[in-house]
């Protein structure tokens, strides 16, 4: 069986793993919306997916989205929902509110103003969230936690801008087997949740193909699933 015909199934599996652990977490399923992670992945497996009727998609590389959403698939575009769940350079501010819908990662006041320039200009924003480095790991993009509540004050007093959620992306599992034994996802998931709620914020971007379902325990109600839909990513050319 080829891999293409395979992603209906993993689609349906996915969403019914949603459902049961919505259900024993006395959710809604309604309420957690699954971001299809297209990055990386071949033509004829978006195509599948989108056969699927699977209409929120998620890249991490403005110029790779261009290519998918702007060029290739461009006649699936009107009725998707497109999401920026990687980093945003600013000199990349103003294609990247072209095309995505929603921004996840702003993370920087120098970002904030670039988004605030290319609303001057365009009149209008993707909507936001604000992305945390819930581990404080040195590599990775996202505000540290301690900063946040006064970020998001700023953004909202000083620019303009209101995000509408947090997204998160917990240290990898080998972090956890390697240094913390024991130690699993959930603290960082409970702990975006938790600055969530005292920001008057209300949508949580949290767990992947590995740990969506811990993360629909503390509230996730944006899962980024790549892998697990798709099937393994074919690594960049550069
Ligand atoms: C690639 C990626 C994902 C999806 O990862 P999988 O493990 O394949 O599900 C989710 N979130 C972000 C930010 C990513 O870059």
């Amino acid at each position: 069986m080829s891999v293409t015909l395979s992603i209906p199934e993993h689609q349906t599996a996915i969403l019914d793993r949603i459902a049961a652990r919505a259900k024993l977490a006395g959710r809604k399923p309604d309420d957690i919306c699954l971001t299809a992670v297209s990055k990386q992945q071949p033509d004829e497996r978006i195509e599948a997916m989108l056969a699927t009727g699977q209409r929120v998609f998620g890249e991490n590389r403005v110029q790779e989205a261009q290519h998918r959403w702007g060029d290739t698939f461009a006649n699936a575009r009107p009725g998707l929902e497109l999401r920026l769940i990687g980093p945003l350079q600013t000199n990349k501010t103003v294609d990247a509110c072209a095309l995505f819908d929603v921004i996840e990662t702003l993370d920087r006041e120098k970002l904030a103003k670039a988004l605030v320039k290319t609303r001057e200009k365009t009149g209008t924003l993707p909507r936001l969230f604000v992305q945390v480095n819930t581990g404080e790991e040195p590599q990775k993009a996202g505000i540290i936690p301690a900063q946040l509540d006064a970020f998001i004050n700023t953004l909202r007093t000083q620019y303009d801008l209101h995000p509408e959620g947090l997204m998160c992306i917990p240290p990898a599992f080998e972090a956890y087997v390697g240094q913390h034994p024991g130690q699993a996802p959930g603290p960082h998931f409970a702990l975006l949740k938790k600055l969530a709620d005292r920001n008057g914020i209300s949508k949580l971007s949290m767990g992947m193909s590995a740990d969506f379902e811990p993360a629909i325990d503390f509230g996730a109600t944006h899962i980024r699933v790549g892998s697990a839909l798709f099937g393994t990513r074919t690594p960049r050319k550069i």
